[in-house]
């Protein structure tokens, strides 16, 4: 199930890295797959990963990377603050969301299994368990994106990458997709604040609670791309 999931998102990455990046081709060390636009006037390129200095090269269509150097004296920093605090918002973010779908099939379920009533008596904390655990890792992947700048600044030396380019847009796009989450979650118009359910009976409820979840399904795709492509420039590949 989680093997299925897993394939289903890498293939929603594959495609969004592929939109980002070009042309790629991969460095000759550490198999990291870097984008062709990246390479300076001088056709060279630091790798991100294991820093090695590339001369690419275009040969009948084909990128050919030359290693001439490697960057010995690269800032390390001695607190990985970015790869530390990526796990919170990853690691609360989703449950946020089993939180809301599940406040959404309680409310499909009411009217039709009154047995539910007492499960149902604890809906509220449920709703508010949800809006707990979102503005937490939302209102922590700020930290996450600054600490994450800072590196990008520091440690690579604010050249371009496509990795980066794409790390920081859908940083922005998850922001903005968390903030608008919490925003209907925190207002009760699609999960009422008294009964923590959606009132089925308001179409508008109903469709605020819909624009809720999709924000927070386009949010989970858009987190687990953040960690694949993060994940590349610490282990190449
Ligand atoms: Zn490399």
């Amino acid at each position: 199930m989680i093997g299925d999931i897993r394939k289903v998102t890498a293939k929603i990455t594959e495609r969004f890295k592929h939109r980002f990046y070009g042309r790629t081709f991969q460095c000759p060390v550490c198999h990291l797959e870097l984008a062709l636009v990246d390479v300076n006037g001088n056709r060279l390129l630091v790798c991100p990963v294991c820093g090695v200095v590339l001369d690419v090269e275009e040969v009948y269509g084909h990128a050919v990377p030359v290693v001439l150097d490697v960057e010995l004296h690269r800032p390390q920093p001695k607190m990985r603050i970015h790869p530390l605090a990526t796990h919170l918002p990853i690691g609360l973010y989703p449950f946020a969301v089993l939180g809301a779908v599940l406040l959404l099939i309680a409310s499909i379920l009411e009217p039709m299994m009154p047995g539910l009533a007492p499960f149902l008596d604890r809906a509220p904390v449920l709703a508010d368990t949800t809006l707990v655990l979102l503005v937490l890792s939302v209102g922590f992947s700020v930290v996450t994106f600054f600490s994450g700048l800072r590196d990008w600044f520091r440690r690579y030396r604010r050249r371009p990458y496509a990795q980066i380019r794409l790390k920081i847009a859908f940083s922005l796009i998850f922001l903005m997709l968390g903030g608008l989450a919490i925003a209907l979650h925190a207002s009760g118009a699609a999960f009422s604040a008294g009964t923590g359910l959606v009132d089925l009976g308001s179409p508008l409820a109903l469709m605020l609670a819909v624009v809720e979840l999709v924000a927070l399904g386009a949010g989970m795709v858009v987190i687990a791309t953040l960690g694949h492509v993060g994940g590349t420039l610490v282990f190449g590949r």
